[in-house]
């Protein structure tokens, strides 16, 4: 692995950093200590500091020379609500929150690039330095995007990662095009009438009506959409009734829509609005939807893809860069970022060895991100602007 030796040499701070944050882990548009230490540290490197855009999001900028050409490098900061169990020392102080996402490890290797630029400064251009809120929900990314990021910080191309536990240490996975699902989420209330649970034919029962839905609503993915489209549509919450002898008034549905392509978003989200409502009223019942769309489908830029992956494997070598990795069904609010400008999102590998393995996945309460990969991810950071804003800039 070409891991830049200047970054080499900073590893143990790098691993103290990480470790702190992933100490004291803030939730979505809450990561005020955590955005104090990046804005701290990138005024400390020397970077013009833009911060409160989307509340806690930061943005850091290094110009060198008069060159007009621009990069974005984007990192998330938050954390998840939920209960580390590790009991290492640098373990979550803050019961309910931890970093299961490592999003800590993905903010101290932007840092230290950061830090890299600014001490070497072997490019041409304007590099922005993009540490968002929020990622876990309800998307940092989105408010950035829409609070004018990209008009007040122009980047030619925006390149982000994610760290990612099923891939060793020294690989990378990508894919042009769509990479990751967009994600959608339902609430889908039928109202019938209430009545005595032996005498039905006074009553509209929802929980029989609430169960066709679930049922026809399986054909959305099997009937209405092509096979060579990925696609899920799962109800994973049915409430209904609270007694042996009542037929309720309501009965509520809930779940998760997920699809690559925005037009299969789109398809599925209609297809259920339309079989819920028609269902319902075959049997005398309404139906009531709220269907939204979450994060959009993350779909890679075809020429920024193929760059990260040809700097990634100017590191590790052509042979350890996937470039047609398969589709991931989680989502991620880079998206927004990549549906503004163009440009990439890699994944990382993390596992295999290390301190603690960095094998265990994401999300999970024995989660933590594996200090081994720092100074590749920020070297990874620092040679995608050394590429595209070099010497065939200058
Ligand atoms: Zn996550
Ligand atoms: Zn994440």
């Amino acid at each position: 692995m070409k891991i830049d030796p200047l970054i080499q040499s900073w590893h143990a701070e790098m691993t103290a950093v990480r470790r702190d944050i992933h100490a004291h882990p803030e939730l979505g548009f809450e990561e005020e200590r955590t955005s104090a230490i990046v804005a701290d540290k990138l005024r400390e490197y020397g970077c013009e500091v833009t911060t409160g855009i989307a509340k806690t999001g930061i943005v850091g900028t290094i110009r060198v020379g008069n060159s007009p050409n621009s990069i974005g490098l984007r990192a998330d900061m938050d954390a998840l609500p939920m209960e580390e169990t590790n009991t290492f020392a640098h373990r979550s102080r803050h019961k309910g929150k931890m970093h299961g996402c490592g999003h800590d490890g993905h903010t101290t290797m932007l840092l230290t690039a950061a830090r890299y630029l600014s001490e070497t400064r072997k490019f041409q251009g304007t590099v922005h330095f993009i540490f968002q809120p929020a990622e876990e929900g309800p998307g940092g990314g989105r408010v950035m995007v829409e609070e004018g990021l990209f008009q007040k910080f122009p980047c030619d191309a925006v390149f982000g990662m994610h760290n990612r536990p099923s891939l060793p240490v020294g690989k990378f996975q990508i894919r042009s095009g769509p990479m990751m699902a967009g994600a959608g989420s339902f609430d889908i209330t039928i109202k019938g009438k209430g009545t005595h649970g032996a005498r039905p034919e006074s009553g509209i029962d929802p929980v029989v009506v609430a169960s066709h839905i679930v049922t026809a609503a399986q054909t959305i993915r099997s009937r209405t959409l092509s096979p060579h489209d990925p696609a899920v549509l799962s109800i994973t919450q049915v409430h209904a009734g609270d007694a042996y002898n009542v037929i309720p008034e309501t009965a509520v549905l809930r779940g998760t829509i997920r699809a690559f392509r925005q037009e299969v978003m789109d398809a599925q989200m209609q297809g259920l609005a339309r079989i819920a409502s028609q269902v319902a009223a075959a049997y005398g019942a309404t139906a009531h939807c709220d269907i939204r769309q979450g994060y959009p489908p993350l779909v890679n830029h075809p020429e920024e893809a193929a760059f990260i992956a040809d700097v990634a494997a100017s590191l590790v070598g052509e042979e350890n860069v996937n470039r047609n990795g398969a589709l991931v069904m989680g989502s991620e609010d880079f998206s927004y970022m990549l549906n503004a400008v163009p440009g990439a999102f890699i994944l990382t590998g993390q596992g295999g060895s290390g301190d603690h393995g960095g094998s265990c996945e994401v999300h999970n309460p024995g989660y933590d991100f594996n200090d081994e990969v720092l100074p590749l991810g920020a070297t990874l950071f620092a040679r995608l602007v050394e590429a595209k804003l070099g010497t065939a800039a200058s």
